[in-house]
C-alpha cells in the first residue's frame, strides 16, 4: 500500500529563526498523523537547525535542489552528501521554477535524480505542463517526454522508492487548482506510462503527488482520488496551522 506523502516546499522563504519556530509548532500539530508521511523542503541554510528540532518526530526534511557532482569547483552549489549531512531524506528535483527561471533541462535533472538515488536520498521529481501546452493538446506528449528523459537509465527498483509530483505549471502559486478529476486523469496517465516503461509492480509502488494551490479546503477531495498519493504544497506549507490541516486531511 502506498503511504501518502505531504511535502511542503518553502521556496525562498523564512530565515533560520522563522524556520525553527515553524517546525517546532508543526511537529506538535502533526504528531498524531495517521498513515501519512510528512516532510518540509526548506532553503538549505535552514536545514541544519531545523534538523535539531524535528529529530525524533514524524517530520522529515528535504532540500529544494542540489547539484549532481560529489564535490569540486561549483560555486554556490550543494552536493548530495551535504544535503544528507543536514538530515535530509528528500530532495526536490526539477521544480518548474528551477526549470523555467534557472534554465534546468531534463538532461541535467536526470543527472540530479541519479545522484540523489546513488546517495540514498529520495528524489521528488516534478513534472507538468504550461497552460499553453494543455490548451494546444500536447499535454500527454510533454508528460511522456519528461518521464522518459527524467528517468533515463534509472532502474525499476529505484523508481519504486522515488516520488513523482505532477504539478501543472498554471496551478502553481496562482490559486487555480486543477480539479481533482483533472489531476487524477493525468496522474493515472503517469502511472500507466510508468507501467509501460517498467512494469505494473513499479507503477503500483511509486508515489505520485499532486501539486498546485493545494489548501486545507481542497485537500480532502484531491486525496479522495485513487491515484493521488499526497501533495507538494507551496504557499499553504508556510504556516504550521494550514500545513498541519493538509497533513491531517483524513482526521
Ligand atoms: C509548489 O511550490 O510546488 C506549489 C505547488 O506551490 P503552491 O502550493 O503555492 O501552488
Amino acid at each position: 500500500m502506498r503511504i501518502p506523502l505531504m511535502a511542503g516546499n518553502w521556496k525562498m522563504n523564512k530565515t533560520v529563526d522563522e524556520a525553527v519556530a515553524m517546525v517546532n509548532e508543526l511537529k506538535g500539530l502533526v504528531a498524531d498523523a495517521d498513515d501519512v508521511d510528512v516532510a518540509i523542503c526548506a532553503p538549505a541554510v535552514n536545514l541544519y537547525a531545523m534538523n535539531e528540532v524535528v529529530e525524533g518526530s514524524n517530520v522529515d526534511l528535504g532540500a529544494e535542489n542540489m547539484y549532481w557532482r560529489d564535490s569540486g569547483a561549483y560555486t554556490g552549489e550543494l552536493s548530495p552528501a551535504m544535503v544528507k549531512s543536514v538530515g535530509c531524506k528528500y530532495v526536490i528535483v526539477g521544480h518548474s521554477e528551477r526549470r523555467e527561471i534557472f534554465g534546468e533541462n531534463d538532461e541535467l535533472l536526470n543527472l540530479k535524480l541519479k545522484a540523489a538515488i546513488d546517495n540514498d536520498l529520495t528524489p521528488i521529481l516534478c513534472i507538468g505542463e504550461t497552460l499553453e501546452e494543455r490548451e494546444s493538446g500536447v499535454l500527454f506528449e510533454k508528460i511522456k517526454f519528461q518521464l522518459a528523459a527524467g528517468l533515463s537509465g534509472v532502474q525499476a527498483e529505484a523508481v519504486k522508492d522515488m516520488v513523482l509530483a505532477y504539478e501543472p505549471i498554471w496551478a502553481i502559486g496562482t490559486g487555480k487548482t486543477a480539479t481533482p478529476e483533472q489531476a487524477e486523469e493525468i496522474i493515472k496517465f503517469i502511472r500507466q506510462t510508468i507501467a509501460s516503461m517498467y512494469d505494473a509492480e513499479t507503477a503500483q509502488s511509486i508515489r505520485i503527488q499532486y501539486g498546485g494551490s493545494v489548501k486545507p479546503h481542497n485537500v480532502k477531495e484531491i486525496m479522495a482520488q485513487p491515484n493521488i498519493d499526497g501533495a507538494l504544497v507551496g504557499g499553504a506549507s508556510l504556516e504550521a496551522e494550514s500545513f498541519s490541516k493538509i497533513v491531517n486531511f483524513n482526521k
